[in-house]
C-alpha cells in the first residue's frame, strides 16, 4: 500500500493529506523570478524545490498544470511601496531599456533552467502581458469598498479585513505600535499598493493609462491576476521562498478574498533560503553568486541540484564550497555507480519504489529518498534491478543519470595520440599542422575541447 502524500501548509501551520480539489489536473502557481538581473544560486534552491514538488505530485499519478509568472514591472527595491521600480533601476545599470533587460535575464533564466533540469511550467506568464487583467483585479477589488486612493497611488486597506496577515501569523496591533517608518499617505503599515501613479512630470519606461491614471501595478497583484486568470479562484498549491510569507504571498490571499472571498490555494508552501558565509545572496547587493559563476569554476550546475537534495526544503540551507565539492564527488560517484549496472529488461524493485515513495510522501524528504538510492546502488539486487530501480527513482530527483555519458575514458590509443599532436602543434603555434589534426579527429568521430591546462575529447 503506498504512502498517501503528506504536505506542510504554512496556511494552517500543518502537516496535511495532500488530495485535489477537483479531478483532473492539479493546479500549482510559483512565484518566478523578477528579472532585472541574473537570478543568485538562493533563488534556484526555491526553483527546484517546486520542480521536486511538481516531480513529486507527477510520480503520485496527478496531472499538473504549472504557471510560473515573470515578473517584469512593478517590484519597487522596498517592500514597503517606496523605492525605485527594480527594471527602471536595472535598465539604469546597465544603459539598456527595460524592455531589454527584461528580455535579456528572462533568456538567461531560462537557460538556467535547463542547465539545471528544472521542467518549464506549463505556462509561463509575463506580468507586462497582463496589465488588463490586473486593472480589472484592482477594479473588482475597489467595487468591493477595499482601496483607496493617495496622491501616488491607489491602496489596499488591510484594515477591512479581520484575518488580514493570517498566513504570516502577523502581529497588526504590534506593527502600529512600534511603527518607526513613515507610512506616507498609507493609512495603516501594512497597506499596500495595487496601482502607482507615475511621478508627475517624469515618464516612466514601463507605464499604462488605467481609470486611476497613468502609472503601473503593484507587484503582489500580477500573481493573483496571472493566478486566477489561469487556474481558477481558488486551486490547490502556492508556493515561493519563505521571504513571501509576511508581505508578497500575505497581500496575494488579502487581495484574492477582497476579490472573491477565496484564499486563492488550498496548500501554501515554501522554500526556506539557501545562505551563505562565503557568498552574497541577494540580488540587491549587487554582488551575488550566478549559476554560470559555478559553471566557470569548474563544476557541473547539476552538482548544485545534488547539494540541494541534501537538505529539507523546510530548513534553510548553509552553502559553502567545501559542500559543493562533496555534493559533486556524491554525483560523479552516483553516476560512475549508475553507468557500471547493465540496462537489462529488468524491472525496477517493488519495495525499494515503496520506500523511496514513503520518503518523498512525507513532505518531500528528499535527503532521505537519496539515501534510498544510495542503498539501491550498493545492494546485492541484480544489476539491471538496480538500474531500473534507480532509473525511475531519477524521474523525481532529476539528476539526469541515464542521459550523462562518461567523460572520455574509453578513447582509442590513437584517438590521445592524435589529440596529443595537436596540441603540441597548437603550443608550437602551428596553426595549419593543428586545424588538420582537430578535422582527423572530427572524422573520426571525437571532438577535442581545449581547456585551461589541456583538452578533453568527446565523442560526437
Ligand atoms: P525574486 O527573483 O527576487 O522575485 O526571487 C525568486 C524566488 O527566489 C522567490 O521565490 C524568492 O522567494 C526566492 N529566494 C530569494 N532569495 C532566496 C534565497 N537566498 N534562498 C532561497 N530562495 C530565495
Ligand atoms: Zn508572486
Amino acid at each position: 500500500m503506498p504512502a498517501p502524500l503528506t504536505l506542510y501548509d504554512n496556511y494552517t501551520r500543518s502537516l496535511r493529506p495532500f488530495q485535489p480539489l477537483a479531478t483532473g489536473e492539479v493546479g500549482l502557481y510559483t512565484c518566478g523570478p523578477t528579472v532585472y538581473d541574473d537570478q543568485h544560486i538562493g533563488n534556484y534552491r526555491t526553483f527546484m524545490f517546486e520542480d521536486w514538488l511538481k516531480r513529486v505530485l507527477t510520480w503520485n499519478g496527478h496531472a499538473v498544470r504549472h504557471v510560473m509568472n515573470i515578473t517584469d514591472v512593478g517590484h519597487l527595491t522596498s517592500d514597503a511601496d517606496t523605492g525605485e521600480d527594480k527594471m527602471e533601476k536595472g535598465a539604469r545599470r546597465t544603459g539598456r531599456t527595460a524592455w531589454e533587460i527584461a528580455a535579456l535575464y528572462t533568456d538567461a533564466f531560462l537557460a538556467d533552467l535547463a542547465l539545471l533540469r528544472i521542467e518549464l511550467p506549463t505556462v509561463l506568464c509575463r506580468a507586462t502581458d497582463h496589465i488588463a487583467e490586473q486593472i480589472a483585479f484592482i477594479a473588482d477589488i475597489e467595487r468591493n469598498g477595499y482601496t483607496y486612493q493617495t496622491a501616488d497611488g491607489v491602496y489596499f486597506d488591510t484594515s477591512r479585513q479581520a484575518d488580514y496577515g493570517y498566513l504570516a501569523r502577523l502581529d497588526k496591533a504590534g506593527l502600529e505600535a512600534g511603527q518607526r517608518v513613515a507610512v506616507g499617505d498609507k493609512r495603516n503599515p501594512t497597506d499596500f499598493a495595487l496601482w502607482k501613479l507615475s511621478p508627475p512630470g517624469s515618464q516612466r519606461q514601463m507605464e499604462w493609462d488605467s481609470p486611476w491614471g497613468r502609472g503601473f501595478p503593484g507587484w503582489h497583484i500580477e500573481c493573483s491576476a496571472m493566478a486566477q486568470k489561469y487556474l481558477g479562484d481558488y486551486f490547490d498549491i502556492h508556493c515561493g521562498g519563505e521571504d513571501h510569507i509576511p508581505v508578497h504571498h500575505t497581500n496575494e490571499i488579502a487581495q484574492t478574498e477582497a476579490r472573491v472571498g477565496t484564499r486563492l490555494a488550498n496548500f501554501w508552501m515554501h522554500g526556506y533560503f539557501l545562505l551563505s558565509s562565503d557568498a552574497k545572496m541577494a540580488k540587491s547587493a549587487g554582488e551575488f553568486l550566478r549559476l554560470t559563476a559555478l559553471v566557470e569554476r569548474g563544476y557541473d550546475p547539476l552538482a548544485f541540484r545534488y547539494l540541494c537534495l541534501t537538505g529539507h526544503y523546510r530548513s534553510q540551507l548553509n552553502f559553502t564550497f567545501e559542500a559543493l565539492d562533496a555534493a559533486a564527488t556524491g554525483l560523479a560517484r552516483m553516476r560512475q555507480g549508475f553507468h557500471a549496472l547493465e540496462a537489462t529488461t529488468d524491472a525496477p524493485d517493488p519495495a525499494l519504489l515503496e520506500r523511496f515513495t514513503a520518503e518523498i510522501n512525507d513532505d518531500l524528504n528528499l535527503p532521505r529518498a537519496l539515501a534510498v538510492a544510495w542503498e539501491t546502488l550498493r545492494s546485492e539486487r541484480p544489476a539491471g534491478v538496480r538500474r531500473a530501480t534507480l532509473a525511475a527513482f531519477d524521474r523525481v530527483l532529476g539528476l539526469g543519470l541515464a542521459d550523462w555519458t562518461p567523460a572520455a575514458v574509453d578513447v582509442p590509443p590513437a584517438i590521445v595520440a592524435l589529440a596529443d599532436a595537436r596540441a603540441a602543434a597548437r603550443a608550437a603555434r602551428d596553426f595549419i599542422a593543428a586545424d588538420r589534426l582537430r578535422g582527423e579527429l572530427h572524422a573520426a568521430g571525437w571532438d577535442m575541447e581545449d581547456q585551461a591546462g589541456g583538452y578533453r575529447l568527446k565523442p560526437r
